[in-house]
């Protein structure tokens, strides 16, 4: 046999690196910023169109590239940064690789216009698929402009896989986030499609987050901050109170650069213990700085993750300078009164949290409220499904048990469907076992914990789970809304001012139209605040804050991109929001409400995210039982 091993041309292996270096354009974002953080830039300019699918362009004025400098940093394996194997322990630069400019160039059309400070004029270089289309002298100031444009141009495959604009646009600010919030004496503007979208001054670290973050992320921040011989610990914490339901603001920086480690976010985690919300997640802005020789940032080649040397100690010293923290900035006390004044008893203070799902609950919430007014039939407790169901659906009540309860088929007499059996009712003691002809139709329902609503039919008895039925209940109307456009809206006294980030405003841009068609009604929708003059008529004013946290926390973890998938999620978290919950007592009207509404629903057996709304257990099965 002849031998059959030969080497990859260049532009082949570019490609093939550029899968590991280019995911999406955010990643070419990310290593152009860090190419002109390197250069010394002082001031960085992105310029992004179509969520950088047709161009992503960096402009700095940093050093500037000789012209042999230029045509090499092209090549791969082609850095400036490190000369030996040693200097990979003594990192300065975000760089070391010297593969980003080569996989980038492999995959998109590159233009690059350099110039160093004391040079006459600069170099500009064309590249096209790893190969080099021009060549030339230019007029440029000093620095450094790098154009990418048609990212993937030649990779259809990976070109058909970038997502949405809006999704693509979101990991570029995310990354764009990263990159600006660890370097604050560094001037930032981002421009999309022509407009600005940041415009980040040189300032101290506390004033860049809240530039990014919003004007009133100022006053959640608590500082941090330690000093030992193994690090120095700096940066914010986010006070308890504001703890989000998204994980979207928690950031660790290591000697600059962006991290992602889940130890050290165990770390903080346990140093909030006991402080925070269920299912709330602190916000940390976190940076570290450790002697270089310290830390291994070689094991990913995106380099967001990093080996310590003395990682018990870290997670100890960041736990620890951060419940000082929470301490001295008064800021654990506040949240319970009755708290043991030592901060060390998170045993003690888990048991005492386990009592208060209660605060939670809105005793005076009243699935009815609208039923009176509307009449016309919108909102989901009131509306046509509700009363519609009582004139001309009872009959689905027992197709909804055909395949369920064989013998039910056989029966066509709606009436003979249900039995009166009234528990526990001090009133009705004596009627247990007779089967009252007025109250046919009426159906009996009884509350068990003020969790499950149980009723019987024919074949012996219901028992629905209130919170998971009224998720499916407001899922299907608020998805025959948004599709219909035919909510109905409160319209607010008082106009309601939410801050949120950029980012969030970002998001919730994306979704705008859908959820005006849920009964929304947004005055200005920018410059870290949303003004809200109407909500939906299924939800109440102080819900609203929760249910769009909600939604923008569901929206950064799923990233959907067609429009039935953004609906659905949409639909999906508010129900989830709003749905009444355990612990919420439903007088008999409302718990006849909603078993009717559920079983009027289109998919009555599962919530939206397929979890059983009701279980059955027939009177053979309870025969059983004795
Ligand atoms: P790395 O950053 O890992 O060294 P890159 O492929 O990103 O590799 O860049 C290759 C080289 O090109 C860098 O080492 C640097 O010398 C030079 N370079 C890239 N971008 C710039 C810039 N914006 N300004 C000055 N020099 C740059
Ligand atoms: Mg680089």
């Amino acid at each position: 046999m002849s031998d059959i091993i030969q080497l990859l041309p260049d532009h082949v292996a570019n490609q093939i690196a550029a899968g590991e270096v280019v995911q999406r354009p955010a990643s070419v974002v990310k290593e152009l910023l860090e190419n002109a953080i390197d250069a010394q830039a002082t001031h960085i300019k992105l310029i992004i169109k179509e969520a950088g699918k047709t161009l992503i362009q960096v402009i700095d004025n940093g050093s500037g590239m000789s012209v042999t400098d230029a045509r090499l940093s092209f090549e791969r394996h082609a850095t400036s940064k490190i000369k030996a194997a040693e200097d990979l322990f003594q990192l300065n630069t975000k760089g070391f690789r010297g593969e980003a400019l080569a996989s980038i160039a492999a995959i998109a059309h590159v233009e690059l216009k350099t110039k160093q400070d004391d040079d006459e004029v600069g170099t500009e270089i064309n590249i096209e698929g790893s190969e080099v289309i021009s060549q030339e002298v230019c007029v440029t100031p000093k620095g450094t402009s790098i154009s990418v444009k048609n990212l993937f141009y030649n990779i259809p495959a990976r070109r058909n896989f970038l997502k949405s604009n809006a999704v693509e646009l979101r990991h570029i600010i995310d990354e764009f986030h990263r990159v600006t919030m660890a370097h604050h004496a560094i001037k930032f503007d981002m421009y999309h499609n022509g407009s600005e979208v940041f415009n980040l001054p040189v300032t101290n670290c506390r004033q860049r987050i809240v530039n990014i973050f919003g004007g009133k992320t100022n006053e959640k921040l608590v500082p941090v901050q330690e000093e030992t011989d193994l690090v120095t610990i700096s940066g914010f914490i986010g006070k308890p109170e504001y703890a989000k339901r998204t994980r979207g603001e928690q950031f660790f920086f290591v000697n600059n650069r962006f991290i992602k480690s889940a130890y050290l976010n165990h770390a903080v985690n346990a140093a909030f213990e006991g402080l925070l919300k269920d299912k709330t997640h602190p916000s940390y802005f976190v940076y570290l700085t450790v002697d270089p020789i310290s830390i291994d940032i070689n094991i990913h080649p995106t380099k967001t993750e990093i080996k310590f040397e003395d990682e018990h100690a870290l997670y100890a010293m960041l736990r620890a300078s951060i419940k000082h923290s929470l301490g001295q900035f008064n800021v654990a006390p506040v949240l319970d009164f009755d708290r043991d004044a030592s901060m060390d008893t998170p045993y003690e203070y888990k048991s005492k949290t386990a009592q208060t799902p209660t605060i939670e609950v809105d005793r005076n919430f009243n699935p009815f409220k609208e039923e009176k007014v509307s009449g016309s039939g919108s909102s989901s407790f009131s509306g046509k499904s509700h009363t519609s169901f009582k004139k001309e659906s009872a009959a689905d009540w027992e197709n909804l048990y055909i395949g369920l309860e064989s013998e039910m088929t056989t029966d066509k007499s709606v009436e003979n469907n249900f039995s009166s059996v009234e528990f526990e009712s001090t009133e009705v003691t004596g009627s247990l076992f007779e089967t009252d002809e007025k109250k046919v139709g009426h159906h009996t329902t009884y509350q068990l914990r003020k969790k499950y609503i149980v009723t019987t039919i024919k074949s012996g008895m219901v028992i629905v789970n209130q919170h998971r039925a009224h998720q499916r209940i407001l899922y299907e109307e608020l998805l025959r809304n948004i599709t219909m456009a035919s909510a109905v809206s409160q319209q607010l006294l008082f106009p309601l001012t939410l801050s949120f980030s950029k980012k969030e405003i970002e998001l919730l841009t994306t979704v705008k139209e859908q959820l005006e068609n849920t009964g929304f009604v947004f005055g200005e929708l920018s410059s870290g605040e949303v003004e809200i003059t109407g909500i939906p008529s299924v939800t109440s004013e102080k819900e609203v804050a929760q249910l769009l946290e909600q939604l923008i926390c569901d929206l950064e973890s799923e990233v959907p991109d067609s429009g039935f998938s953004q609906t659905d999620l949409l639909a999906r978290s508010i129900s989830k929001s709003i749905a009444v919950r355990a612990g919420v007592e439903l007088v008999s009207e409302q718990q006849q409400y909603m078993v009717n509404s559920l079983f009027a629903c289109t998919e009555p057996t599962i919530t939206p995210d397929n979890k059983q709304t009701f279980i059955t257990l027939t009177v053979d099965e309870i025969d059983k039982k004795f």
